[in-house]
Parts: C-alpha cells; sequence; structure tokens
C-alpha cells in the first residue's frame, strides 16, 4: 500500500532532511536554553470573542504598528507566519526551480538551505572564515552565477557575531542588479545599532526579515515581518496565502507593538543582555571551557573540552543546550540561550560541578 504512493513523491523530497528543531529534538526539560526563546513571557488577553469571518490578509494595524516601530512606510512591510514564512516566500518569488541559486554562509541558520532544497533550488555554501566569522566576500563574488539570493543572519545564528556594516554594503555594491542580499536581523533588538533598515532606500535589492519570536517574547505567536521596497513587497503580496495572519495573532502582535510592549521589549533586552555578561565571565573561570565566543544575540557559543559530556550529563539534569558539533567550525561547541538569570546560576552550578569531576 504505502510503496503505492510514496514513489510519487518528489525525488528531491523523498531524501530530505527535515529541520531539526529544538521541539523536534525534544528532551525533558526543566530549563530550556536550546530553542533562543526567551525565558520568561509577557501576559496576554483579548477582547476578540468570535471568529467566522476570515482576517484581513494583511491586517493594517498590525503593518502600521511594526512600520511605527521600524520607522517605514507601510508599504514596505509585510507581515507573514513567523520569519521563517518570509524566508520561503522570497525563494519561490526570485528562485526559478532547477535552474537558479542561493547563497549562504554557514554555519548559519539552517532554514535557508532546507527552503531552497525543498523548491528544489541549488544552495552554494560559502562558509565565514573560522573564528573570526567574517563573510568570504571574494567567495561569494567568484560564485555569483546563477544566485538570485543571498541569505546573511545578522547577528549570526549560532555564532553570536555581527557582520559590520561595512562587509554588508561591498556584498551590497557587488550585487546590485543580479542578487538580492537578505539579511535576517532576527535578533536584531539585542544589538540594534547594527540594524541595516536604514539602507533600504539606498538599496533596492536589500531585504530584511523581522520576528516577534526572540526579543519581544512571542515565538509561540508565529508572527513574522519582511521589510523591503514597496515593489518588492507587492511581489510578495502576490504569493502570500490569502489569510497567513489569525486574527488573534494579529491582535496580540499590535498589543506587544504598543508603546508600552516596545518599552517592556526593551527592558527584556537590557536584562538578557546583562545575564549573558554574567553568564560568560563566569564560564572564563570553569576549566573544562575551552573557548567562548563573543555574542550579540541571546545565546552565547561554547566550545568545551568533553562536550558530549557536558552536552549529555545536563540534559540529564533537564537543562537542555543545543548541540552544534556537526556544523563546519564548530566542532565540540554548543549553543546556550541565555535564560533568566537563576537558570544562568543553575546552568553554571552544574557545568562546575561536571568540570570537577
Ligand atoms: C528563530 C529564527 C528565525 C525564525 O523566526 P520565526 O519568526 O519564529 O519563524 C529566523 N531566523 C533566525 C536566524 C532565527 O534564529
Amino acid at each position: 500500500m504505502k510503496d503505492n504512493v510514496i514513489h510519487l513523491v518528489r525525488k528531491n523530497i523523498a531524501n530530505l532532511q527535515p529541520y531539526q528543531s529544538a521541539r523536534r529534538i525534544g528532551g525533558n526539560g526543566s530549563i530550556w536554553l536550546n530553542a533562543n526563546e526567551c525565558p520568561i513571557s509577557s501576559l496576554f488577553t483579548t477582547n476578540i470573542t468570535s471568529f467566522n469571518r476570515y482576517p484581513e490578509s494583511q491586517p493594517k494595524n498590525l503593518i502600521s504598528s511594526y512600520a511605527n516601530y521600524v520607522h517605514l512606510p507601510s508599504d514596505q512591510v509585510l507581515a507573514t507566519r513567523g520569519a521563517d514564512e518570509g524566508i520561503e516566500l522570497l525563494i519561490k518569488a526570485f528562485c526559478n526551480p532547477g535552474n537558479d541559486a542561493i547563497v549562504c554562509c554557514p554555519p548559519t541558520y539552517d532554514m535557508y538551505a532546507l527552503n531552497a532544497s525543498i523548491l528544489n533550488v541549488q544552495v552554494k555554501e560559502i562558509p565565514i572564515f573560522k573564528n573570526t566569522w567574517k563573510i568570504d566576500l571574494k567567495n561569494i563574488q567568484y560564485n555569483l552565477n546563477k544566485v538570485k539570493l543571498i541569505y546573511i543572519c545578522n547577528p549570526n545564528n549560532p555564532t553570536g557575531n555581527i557582520i559590520s556594516k561595512e562587509n554588508i554594503i561591498s556584498l551590497l555594491n557587488m550585487t546590485f542588479g543580479s542578487a538580492i542580499v537578505v539579511i535576517d536581523e532576527a535578533y536584531i533588538e539585542f544589538s540594534y545599532k547594527d540594524s541595516m533598515v536604514n539602507y533600504l532606500k539606498c538599496y533596492p535589492h536589500l531585504i530584511i526579515l523581522r520576528t516577534l519570536s526572540k526579543a519581544f517574547a512571542l515565538a509561540g505567536l508565529r508572527c513574522g515581518f519582511t521589510l523591503a521596497n514597496k515593489e518588492i513587497i507587492d511581489i510578495l503580496n502576490r504569493i502570500i496565502s490569502p489569510y497567513p495572519i489569525s486574527t488573534i495573532v494579529a491582535d496580540i502582535a499590535v498589543q506587544s507593538l504598543s508603546k508600552d510592549g516596545i518599552k517592556k521589549m526593551q527592558s527584556r533586552v537590557l536584562t538578557l543582555n546583562l545575564n549573558r555578561d554574567w553568564l560568560i565571565r563566569e564560564l572564563e573561570k570553569i576549566s573544562v571551557v575551552k573557548k567562548i565566543f563573543n555574542s550579540h544575540a541571546n545565546y552565547v557559543l561554547v566550545s568545551f573540552h568533553m562536550h558530549k559530556k557536558i552536552f549529555q550529563k545536563l540534559w540529564e539534569k533537564g537543562i537542555i543546550l543545543r548541540n552544534q558539533d556537526h556544523k563546519i567550525h564548530l566542532k565540540k561547541c554548543l549553543r546556550i540561550s541565555i535564560g533568566s538569570y537563576s537558570e544562568c546560576v543553575r546552568l553554571i552550578q552544574e557545568i562546575k560541578i561536571l568540570s570537577d569531576i
């Protein structure tokens, strides 16, 4: 029975490795430090009581709230089902299957390559330089043939570094008229001065991805944004599903983008950045820690002596980290999301115990 349908699946899908999301990997944790979520939730209520009508395709109130937050006109903002939907829409809009290519710069967020593979678009992987984490501009330039989209994650997940504005501008100048540069700013609130939003007016081929999942602490809501020039937003509006943002999502997202909501987000960012700096100072004192990479986001990449044992023993104690050992340049590395202060304290205690035995 099964064999009668499985052979119908597209070839590039049949062998596809699905995204190893934190939820898929599982674990029985009490301290979750593996998905870069915020440790503490704000509480929301809604006055919406009826759901018989479809929502607006692009809820005006939501679009204007986000436009206001990023100081852009509303026609430069698209709301999506998480930033992840934006990643996919762009490939659908720009890349011819079986012909065009994207560039991504590993180690980085896996969803760029995965979405391209699903859509049968070639992935050109141009790794960042080891330890400095700079993008390899020359190599990107040599490989631009057939490339329509270049995905840059800034701050980069999982390394935590910032790609300098000069480097991004060089990339924009190099690709003018031939490819689009997509800057994934999922974590930019933790280092907001490094945003490229102000450059949208200079570069028609710049696109920025944003989300409410990280600094806004709304990963469960599924709401993200694509920022670009009007012409690109118009194209994306043609291909996005008719009702991507549910009534409830729009209502709560608008609340989170109120003056008060933004203030709360900013104070959360300050707290998490302080927790991160404390965690890094404490990790520096522990002998089993090999190297801590500087971070501008709500996670930190750390290489360990005995990384497997550390990961496993913490897992058994309900502290769930993200193993990055399988990725290029990241041998023995674990990524630690920044939790609440008490979670950071617990983590340090447990690593110290493991370090001593
Ligand atoms: C978490 C994350 C996303 C996904 O954001 P959603 O809005 O939850 O889909 C996108 N890009 C990067 C780099 C991320 O880490």
